[in-house]
């Protein structure tokens, strides 16, 4: 078998399922564009296609740059790049690299970079100008082969032009918030967990993608053919014939599931014996609309508004605001859709609004406690939700809720909010309902305290996992001790919902615990009301429960608040959906 197409297998951690087979986008930062690496003699004919055609495309760009100079400012300024193209086309300097390939078995960046250092050293030591400037030529030179080499940055992922997957060490939220979502149809990195910003994006996006994969971002080479398996957290790089002919069938029998669950889109989420819940989905902007309308979601239980913050150069507007709340309420009117202020902080930044470096962000000065903290930012979301919530069945919640005190002065602060809109004599609706995000354990246990100043309870298990268990949640390594069914978790929930439904009001999950069909029957069973997940699942999680009785629920939750593991009420509730709805265990495993 030859080094072009030798397959690579690694295993990684599966958190949207789906196969799917494309190019790599390698993004790779600046910081990172020069990873040394060992090679085996059979990757160096591989190392040297990749030198040669990052020449090429070297040249060519530097013929490019040529011409448009030229153009600007007159042939003798173009001169320059001719020095350029002679380091391009220097038969001794090209062969010094591909014989250093040979002899020490390091990735061409490494052998290239170390050339161009020795050549560059020598012309800068000759009393000659002329010369000593080449210094700076061979320098320049193999920075842009290096660039070519190595793939592509992050702003270049708003301009994507082919389907492709994303390969990178990791993907910041700013990044997955402004890139070409049309284009991409997978995501692999080195790091990440299962609700680490880019897995819940892949899940939105009902695109597969693995995380934790450690050296992805050096194992593939820019424009590699990838197979991404995120069923079993495999990405498989440059698959055999044989590798692609079984994925072949697997791909066709559950496409097949999927267009039998797209069937599904009007029914409701209701069990076989008639329980029946609000299944809504979690959006990051307004363009998602079509994405809930298609799945057959009821409205929107999560809109994560910090992403219309983190898109742009500047603070949205109270009326930009408004523009993309309206659109969104009035295209799913009547169907609810709960606005979450904004949750900065932890790993969502702006790059305008100064923010110091925290050692612990997630537990720092983030989401409410940022809003608190600066009430002309956070009045100006509430006016404009207030304003919008004349155009639909708008709700608006706080996240990050630690103290009852917390919700009483956000209340405060909407009330002004509301007091300013009277003034100017703008319309709102006076009874909007108002909502807090359960996230934080000590707002789970003080739920009785904060239930008097709200109408509804959002259950975010993402949160509420990382810091019951003290596992981060974007952390790769520690992503095994990230269990949701931990008894410590199922007793949170089962004493929110509890203590909501004492004081008569409703609880929701909106964490990605919600959209895992295995847990759905347990969550049903704690008695949870409203379930908001990421759209592509909706029809997962509908099967699920249109197979489910409410008595199979009640009983598993019965067994698992009984047990001690959270391997055993993990095993319980496979064997209950298994059992209800094979198929999904299909698409999911
Ligand atoms: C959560 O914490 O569960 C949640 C839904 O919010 P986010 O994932 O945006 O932190
Ligand atoms: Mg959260």
């Amino acid at each position: 078998m030859s080094a072009e197409t030798k397959e690579i297998v690694l295993q990684g951690i599966g958190v949207s399922p789906g196969v799917v087979i494309s190019n790599a986008f390698l993004l790779i930062s600046e910081e990172e564009r020069y990873v040394e690496r060992e090679i085996s003699a059979d990757d160096i004919p591989r190392e040297i296609t990749r030198f040669e055609e990052a020449l090429i495309e070297t040249r060519r760009q530097i013929h490019d740059i040529q011409e448009q100079v030229k153009e600007a400012i007159g042939q003798e300024n173009a001169g320059i790049f001719d020095a350029h193209l002679l380091v391009v086309d220097d038969r001794a300097f090209v062969e010094e690299v591909i014989r250093g390939l040979s002899s020490r078995h390091l990735n061409v960046e490494t052998v290239l970079h170390d050339v161009s250092e020795r050549y560059a050293a020598a012309l800068g030591r000759i009393e000659d100008d002329y010369l000593r400037e080449r210094a700076a030529d061979v320098r320049d030179v193999t920075r842009r082969i290096l660039r070519n080499l190595a793939g592509r940055s992050g702003s270049e992922l708003m301009k994507l032009a082919e389907p492709c997957v994303v390969i990178a060490n990791d993907l910041a939220p700013s990044e997955t918030a402004t890139m070409n979502r049309e284009k991409v149809v997978g995501f692999a990195t080195d790091l990440g967990s299962p609700t680490s910003h880019t897995a819940i994006m892949a899940r939105a996006l009902g695109i597969p993608a693995v995380v934790g994969l450690h050296d992805v971002s050096v194992r593939v080479s820019a424009n590699d053919r990838v197979l991404i398996d995120g069923n079993r957290g495999l990405l498989i790089i440059r698959p055999t014939e044989d590798r692609l002919d079984s994925y072949g069938k697997l791909i066709e029998t559950r496409r097949h599931i999927q267009s039998e669950l797209a069937r599904l889109r009007d029914e409701s989420a209701e069990t076989s014996d008639g329980y029946r819940v609000l299944l809504s989905a979690n959006i990051e902007n307004p363009d998602d609309i079509r994405a809930v309308q298609e799945n057959g979601a009821c409205g929107v239980g999560l809109f994560r508004s910090e992403f219309l913050y983190m898109t742009r150069a500047d603070l949205p507007s109270e009326d930009d605001q408004l523009a993309a709340y309206r659109k969104v309420a009035e295209a799913l009117k009547p169907d609810p859709v709960i606005i979450r202020t904004i949750d900065l902080g932890g790993d969502k930044f702006l790059s305008h609004v100064r923010m110091a470096q925290e050692m612990n962000p997630f537990m720092g000065w983030r989401a409410i406690r940022f809003c608190l903290a600066q009430p002309d930012i956070f009045k100006t979301q509430l006016r404009a939700i207030l304003r919008a919530s004349v155009s639909g069945n708008v709700r608006l919640m706080y996240p990050m809720i630690s103290s009852a005190e917390e919700v009483v002065q956000a209340n405060q602060l909407l009330e002004e909010a509301k007091q300013e809109l009277r003034d100017q004599g703008q319309p709102f609706n006076e009874d909007i309902e108002v909502g807090v995000m359960i996230e934080v354990p000590s707002a789970a246990l003080v739920a009785d305290l904060i239930a008097p100043h709200v109408q509804f309870f959002s259950i975010g298990t993402n949160d509420l996992v990382q810091y019951t268990l003290a596992v981060d949640r974007v952390n790769e390594r520690i992503a095994y001790l990230y269990e949701p069914t931990h008894p410590a978790i199922l007793k949170l929930i089962k004493h929110t919902i509890d203590i909501g439904h004492a004081h008569g009001i409703w609880t929701g999950i909106c964490g990605e615990m919600a959209g895992n069909p295995l847990m759905v029957p347990l969550l049903m069973g704690l008695g949870a009301d409203e379930f908001s997940v990421s759209p592509s699942v909706v029809p997962i999680v509908k099967d699920v429960i249109r197979n489910l009785r409410y008595a199979q629920a009640e009983e598993l939750a019965a067994q698992a608040m009984a047990s001690m593991s959270p391997k055993e009420v993990l095993d319980i509730c496979r064997k209950l959906t298994q059992e209800i709805a094979p198929e999904v265990i299909e698409l999911i495993e």
